[in-house]
């Protein structure tokens, strides 16, 4: 394997992992590190993959149509326009390679983003701080991990990932015929994180060349299935939007200086976040540690109460 210098690993500790350093049942663990929703959709049942499960043991010939047709219905484009993928990440690592090579740079807009898009640049061979020419540039919006909405970066082609599209309701959909592509995925708003199924969004050229550099096929039976019925009913993230808005002024009472997120999660700018998104996992409730701070998952109000309440406790110990 070729030598990679400065390449860390996507990584995120498991629940087992977790409960067991913490001293509890994994079922005690509260994840507010993923930026998933807290509960599974009522869509996801066991009768959604009767169908699929008659035909585990054939391929799904001739792909996905009746899901790409539902996406594309969803997205308000034409199926032409969609690529589907093993969730956004699959989906982004298609668009950086297929525009990106040896030599070429990447730029990552809006740093600190989503840590992927400089692994995907560093897989693809190319670079995200040098390289000659910039072949691809890449921006998240909203941004992981401060929820901001920001610019848009005039550069192209131009990769919008928007996996966190439905909570801020703002996409760069118009934008498709200047080369730029969308990533969404069903992980966040959809509920379907561990199905892994993501898509692309792209003017028709641009579709049929992602496709045809796509693996033959990317997504499992059973989560395409998944992903088709919840498309039956689009979720509803008001009641999200709210809680965060609820939550983020707790903080504030607090103490703390959440950023204006505009999407599942808010971003809590700190001196030393490590060391605080330790003292929570410790006690079964992980956040996401980030450069400045600390990001943490909106979930519902009782949940979300149980990290206020640790949160509270902890601030109060470093300030006595
Ligand atoms: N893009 C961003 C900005 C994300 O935060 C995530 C989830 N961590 C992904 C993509 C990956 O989503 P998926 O589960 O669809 O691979």
């Amino acid at each position: 394997m070729r030598p990679f210098a400065d390449f860390g690993s996507y990584d995120a500790a498991s629940t087992a992992e977790i409960a067991r350093r913490a001293g509890v049942r994994p079922e005690q663990v509260v994840r507010f590190d993923g930026n998933t929703s807290p509960r599974r959709p009522a869509s996801a049942r066991p009768e959604a993959l009767a169908d699929e499960l008659g035909r585990i043991h054939t391929y799904p010939h001739g792909g996905y149509p009746e899901l790409v047709e539902a996406i594309a219905a969803y997205v308000g484009v034409a199926p032409d326009n969609i690529v589907l993928g093993a969730g956004a990440d699959d989906v982004i690592m298609l668009v950086v390679r297929s525009f990106a090579g040896t030599g070429d740079r990447v730029e990552i807009a809006n740093e600190p983003t989503y840590p992927l898009f400089r692994i995907a640049a560093g897989l693809a061979g190319a670079d995200a701080d040098g390289g000659s020419q910039t072949a691809l540039t890449i921006c998240c919006r909203p941004n992981n991990p401060t929820g901001e909405l920001g610019e848009l970066p005039s550069a192209r082609p131009l990769v919008v990932d928007e996996a966190y599209f439905e909570y801020s309701g703002v996409t760069a959909l118009d934008l498709l015929d200047e080369d730029v592509v969308l990533v969404r995925t069903f992980s966040k708003a959809f509920g379907l994180a561990g199905a892994r199924v993501g898509y692309a969004v792209a003017r028709r050229e641009l579709a049929d060349e992602l496709n045809r550099r796509q693996a033959p096929a990317p997504v499992s039976t059973l989560s395409a299935a998944l992903a088709l019925a919840a498309l039956d009913a689009p979720p509803d993230v008001a009641p999200v939007v709210e809680e965060r808005e609820r939550f983020s002024g707790e903080l504030r009472a607090l103490g703390l200086e959440p950023l204006e997120s505009r999407a599942n999660f808010v971003a809590v700018p700190l001196a030393d976040g490590a060391a605080l998104a330790e003292k929570l996992l410790l006690r079964g409730m992980p956040v996401r540690p980030y450069r400045d701070g600390i990001r943490i998952t909106i979930r519902d109000r009782d949940d979300d109460d149980l990290l206020l309440t640790a949160l509270g406790g902890l601030l109060g110990d470093e300030r006595t």
